[in-house]
């Protein structure tokens, strides 16, 4: 694909799109873009955490006789499933678009490719490496053992657990409630965490990595593990469904690549591509203070002032509100000395 007929190329080789970023359509009273939204929000994406979270229903979860006792073989059943999972699926990308890099820095954001920049800041100076780790020993356990809890509580009654027969429409609404569900427990716990303190000890972890790719998506300090995964307890609180639990869960851990896959679009043919819904979250890699939700489902980051659409005018209005903080913080200091 020709991604200049898409966006603009600098000459360091950065690529940008042309098309800003748009929170949902119907909070702009759009509603004639409500079919093409409703495609995008469908396909291909939330069918394939729905697809797998039936799979693991199916296949994979135990019994509720078995979940009704905590357990280290089903619980290590479950980490080598989910282990297995974010491997193909996330290790797919890597391979062919970063190891064979199979469309060259066609629609990349960033021109560099992490593996050609070693730094210190990551554990053996790599950053694949590094979040490879990061997820694999930490991430995915965590994840996995919040689910186990999850089930656990299911297959003893703890919390209010629905059948699709005589609530198929609760459920079903729920299950088109997960994506907003998603964004705003995001947003918040993404926000609590940049307050200083936490960036400091907890998401500058996250952070390290300014030029995302697959293996950052899940490459977190354990205590953004917990509240990132803790999106799943949810499921005790609002009246559910295991399946909708598990589709809710694979949002969270199998959807986290989404932000961090660094291309724009990932070509299929030489006329489509599959949109990657990275944007929003690449610029929060890149400016750190802007979108700390997702594609504006729920556009929390536009009501609360954080909304980076990737135009100018969003740049300035950015720079602008960093230009205030550094004065609040300045005025602050000089408080400070004077009261000293
Ligand atoms: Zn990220
Ligand atoms: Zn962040």
């Amino acid at each position: 694909m020709d991604d200049l007929k898409f966006g603009t190329r600098d000459i360091r080789g950065n690529w940008t799109p042309n098309a800003r970023l748009q929170i949902a359509p119907f909070w702009l009273g759009k509603l004639n873009e409500m079919g093409r939204f409703l495609i995008d929000f469908i396909w291909p994406w939330n069918t394939f955490h729905m697809a797998t979270a039936i799979l693991y229903w199916v296949l994979i979860i135990p019994d509720m006789e078995t979940m009704q006792t905590l357990a280290w073989s089903w619980a290590l059943w479950l980490l080598a499933a989910n282990s297995v999972g974010i491997f193909l699926m996330y290790g797919a990308i890597e391979l062919f678009y970063y190891a064979r890099r199979i469309q060259g820095r066609r629609f990349k954001y960033n021109h560099k490719f992490p593996s050609e920049h070693p730094s210190n800041v990551f554990w053996f100076k790599s950053q694949n490496l590094d979040n490879f780790l990061r997820s694999f020993l930490v991430g995915i356990p965590i994840w996995t053992a919040v689910e186990v809890g999850v089930l656990w509580c299911y297959a003893n009654g703890i919390g209010t657990w629905l059948d699709w027969q005589d609530n198929w429409l609760w459920l079903g609404m729920l299950v088109i409630l997960v994506p907003a569900i998603h964004e705003i427990h995001f947003f918040f716990i993404h926000r609590l965490i940049h307050t200083p303190w936490l960036y400091k000890h907890v998401h500058s972890v996250h952070h390290n990595s300014i030029n995302p790719s697959p293996w950052s998506s899940l490459s977190m300090h354990p205590v953004e593990h917990l509240l990132y995964f803790g999106e799943i307890v949810w499921h005790l609180i609002i009246p559910s469904n295991p399946v909708v639990m598990l589709f809710n869960s694979h949002v969270v851990g199998y959807g986290a690549i989404n932000g961090h896959i660094g291309f724009d679009k990932l070509e299929l043919t030489d006329e489509k591509g599959l949109d990657s819904h990275a944007y929003a979250h690449y610029l929060h890699h890149k400016y750190f203070e802007v979108n700390y939700g997702a594609d504006g489902l729920v556009p929390l980051d536009k009501w609360f002032g954080y909304w980076h659409d990737g135009s100018k005018e969003a740049d300035e209005r950015m720079k602008e509100r960093f230009r205030r903080k550094k004065a609040q913080v300045n005025a602050k200091k000089r408080l400070g000395t004077l009261a000293g």
